[in-house]
């Protein structure tokens, strides 16, 4: 009877374990140091004949350890194209072992997420992206979470959604005003119960022949300061970050560059809500430049906030796949620093 020592593993070590001598620690894997967290309790099985029976076995029941962490992504409960239990299997096929699902101003798609998490070893991380009101650019707001239904930040969902609905409702009656006739009941059907946006605007303009990109409809119509766009009466950036904390989540300011600072107000800005209790921001995004990466970078550094980031993942037609997050890539245990930073 052989003993086999089973590792936490990821899928793209599972091979190299055939050949390794039971017992080898996993620097012997030529994994850097620190990438792999060791379990505290060996597991061992018995017979163990295939491998790969077992590992597939055994991975659901294992902490994950995957190298490859993505800290934002979307579902078609909000503008993704992927229902969350099969955004979840993309993750897995991609070798993305921790995975939070993002989605704008919803938690909707967390539970099955989590669902098929648990049944494909992917940890998924509960998480929403709030839209925040700001007099110039745009802000949103991540949190994540270790409850998939925190308390307060459900019961504000609803009253989300009504205003979404509203400012929707705006946008498409001032498209009517401009000559373009858009089905109020198309746009509806086109979000299928997703909070609303300018992106199911965007879709009912391309399905009515108005326009043949998303592009071309926020380039003409719906982009910041456009004939059709309307502003929303959100939460602003402070209100955002002490709900998320109120929450027990941890807040992390999405794509900074969106704000469209430049750094003499950036600097104060990011402070500012660090000191309102922000835990992280993103640097980690694979159309950072260079110079971003290193811009934020430093902010993080400056205001002791954690380096977090992720694909921003929605559909198969987005320019970066699950798990891209830029090069460097996301640390893979940015999900516990975050977690674990507000749950001191
Ligand atoms: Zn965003
Ligand atoms: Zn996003």
């Amino acid at each position: 009877m052989t003993r086999v020592t089973v590792f936490p593993l990821r899928p793209t070590l599972v091979r190299d374990t055939r050949t390794m001598p039971s017992g080898a620690p996993a620097d012997d894997l030529g994994v850097a140091a620190g990438c792999i967290r060791p379990l505290s309790v060996e597991n061992t099985v018995e017979d163990v004949s295939p491998p790969d029976r077992l590992i597939r076995a055994m991975r659901p029941m294992v902490p994950s350890t995957a190298v490859v962490t993505d800290l934002h992504a979307h579902t078609n409960r909000s503008d993704g194209s992927h229902p969350p239990a099969e955004l979840v299997d993309i993750a897995a096929a991609l070798e993305v072992g921790v995975l939070a699902i993002t989605d704008h101003d919803t938690l909707a798609g967390v539970e099955e997420a989590l669902a098929r998490g648990r049944a494909t070893g992917v940890r998924v991380i509960p998480g929403i992206e709030l839209s925040i009101k700001m007099p110039h650019g745009s802000m949103h707001l991540l949190g994540y979470f270790t409850d998939p239904a925190p308390a307060p930040l459900v019961g504000m969902i609803a009253g989300f959604a009504a205003t979404r609905t509203e400012r929707a409702e705006q946008m498409v009656e001032r498209l009517h005003g401009l000559g373009l006739p858009l089905d109020w009941q198309d746009v509806l059907d086109g979000a299928a119960g997703a909070p609303l946006g300018r992106p199911h605007i965007a879709e009912a303009l391309i399905r009515g022949g108005y326009v043949s990109t998303r592009k071309e409809a926020f380039d003409l119509y719906l982009a910041d300061g456009g004939p059709a766009y309307m502003g929303s009466d959100g939460l602003d950036a402070e209100e955002g970050v002490r709900l998320v904390l109120e929450s027990g989540g941890a807040p992390v300011l999405a794509h900074p560059e969106t704000l469209k600072l430049d750094d003499a107000h950036l600097d104060p800005f990011v402070g500012r809500l660090a000191r309102a209790g922000l835990v992280g921001i993103e640097v980690h995004r694979p159309e950072h430049t260079p110079d971003q990466f290193a811009r934020f970078g430093a902010l993080a550094g400056r205001w002791d906030l954690i380096a977090s980031g992720g694909s921003d993942y929605h559909r198969p037609t987005s320019p970066h796949h699950p798990g891209a997050t830029g090069d460097p890539p996301l640390s893979t245990d940015t999900a516990d620093h975050l977690l674990g930073a507000v749950l001191r």
